[in-house]
C-alpha cells in the first residue's frame, strides 16, 4: 500500500473514535516512529510503498487506538524533560506537571555539590533519571513497590546513560530509620498515588482503563497515606535544611501544609502547575 492510501485508510478506520485533528496527529507520530518521516517528508513521499512489518505496525496501532490505548504505550516510549523514556502498562505515562516538579528541584539544587536524592515510587524512573542527568553531582536512589516498574526504570537509566541506584521496597513498610545518619538525603521527592477513589469519575477512560491503578489511587478515608509515611521517613532520613518535594492532589494542598507543619517542616511552598492547579509542594527540614 502506498503512504497516501495508508493515510486514507488510517483516517477512515479511526473516524468516530477520535476528533479528526487527533487522528492526523496520531498518523504523524506513527509515521515519524515507524517510517522516520516527519510531517513535511510525509507530503513529499506519498507514493512510497509501506508494506511488511512497517505496514503491520500501523495496523497494530490502529487496533490498539480503537480500544483507546494511549499512544505512548503503543509506541513503547515517550519524552519527559527532553529525555526519551521507555513506557509500558506497568508504569504511569509521565505527565507535564511532573516535568514542572523536576524543573523546580533542579533550580533549587543546581548550585549545590555532592547531594543525595531519594525518589520514592519511581515508576518509569522519569523523576530520578532526569535529576541524575541534570545534576551530575547528585547521587540518586529510587525505590518502587513494583518489580515490573523497576525493570522499566532500570532500562531507562541505561538508555539515558545515568547511574541511579534502584531498590525494590514498599514505602508503607520501611522502618522510619531507613538509613545510617551518615547517609542521609539532601532531597526526598515523591509523586505517590494520590487520586481518591471518589475522583475516578473525573478521570478519562483511557487513563482508567490502561494505566496502573497501583500508581494512581488511594482510599478516600486515608488519601495522604503515602505522604504521611514519606514525611515520617524524612524526619529521620533528611539532612538538616534538606528539602522534601511532592507532587500532590490539587484538592489537598491545605491538608498537605498541615501535615508538613505537624512534623515541623519549614518554608512550606505550595505551587500551581501549568493548568493553575495546586500541584506541588516543597518544604525544608529545620536546621
Ligand atoms: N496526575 C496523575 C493523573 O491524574 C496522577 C498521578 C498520581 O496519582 N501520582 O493522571
Amino acid at each position: 500500500m502506498i503512504l497516501k492510501t495508508l493515510r486514507t485508510y488510517f483516517n477512515s478506520e479511526l473516524l468516530g473514535y477520535y476528533p479528526d485533528t487527533e487522528i492526523s496527529s496520531f498518523f504523524h507520530i506513527l509515521s515519524e516512529h515507524i517510517l522516520k518521516l516527519n510531517q513535511i517528508n510525509i507530503a513529499l513521499n506519498l507514493y512510497q510503498v509501506v508494506s511488511g512489518k512497517k505496514y503491520d505496525k500501523f495496523q497494530t496501532a490502529i487496533d490498539r487506538l480503537k480500544v483507546y490505548q494511549p499512544i505512548q504505550y503503543i509506541l513503547g516510549q515517550t519524552e519527559f524533560y527532553g529525555l526519551k523514556f521507555k513506557v509500558n502498562d506497568s508504569v504511569l505515562i509521565p505527565r507535564p506537571e511532573t516535568e514542572e516538579l523536576v524543573d523546580w528541584i533542579i533550580k533549587a539544587s543546581i548550585s549545590k555539590d555532592k547531594i543525595r536524592i531519594l525518589d520514592i515510587g519511581t515508576g518509569s524512573g522519569c523523576i530520578a533519571i532526569s535529576l541524575a542527568k541534570h545534576l551530575p553531582n547528585a547521587k540518586v536512589l529510587a525505590l518502587d513497590i513494583s518489580s515490573k516498574a523497576l525493570k522499566v526504570a532500570q532500562e531507562n537509566a541505561k538508555q539515558n546513560d545515568v547511574d541511579v541506584e534502584f531498590m525494590h521496597k514498599n514505602i508503607l513498610s520501611i522502618p522510619n530509620y531507613f538509613l545510617d545518619s551518615q547517609d542521609r538525603f539532601d532531597i526526598i521527592v515523591s509523586n505517590p498515588p494520590y487520586v481518591r477513589q471518589s475522583e475516578k469519575t473525573e478521570m478519562k477512560p483511557n487513563v482508567l482503563e490502561n494505566e496502573p491503578h497501583i500508581a494512581l489511587f488511594v482510599d478516600d478515608d486515608d488519601a495522604l497515606q503515602f505522604y504521611k509515611a514519606i514525611v515520617q521517613l524524612s524526619v529521620n532520613n533528611l539532612n538538616k535544611n534538606g528539602m522534601l518535594f511532592f507532587e500532590i492532589n490539587e484538592y489537598l494542598g491545605n491538608e498537605m501544609i498541615k501535615l508538613l507543619q505537624k512534623f515541623e517542616f519549614e518554608n512550606i511552598d505550595l505551587k500551581q502547575d501549568l493548568f493553575g492547579k495546586d500541584r506541588m509542594i516543597k518544604a525544608t527540614k529545620k536546621a
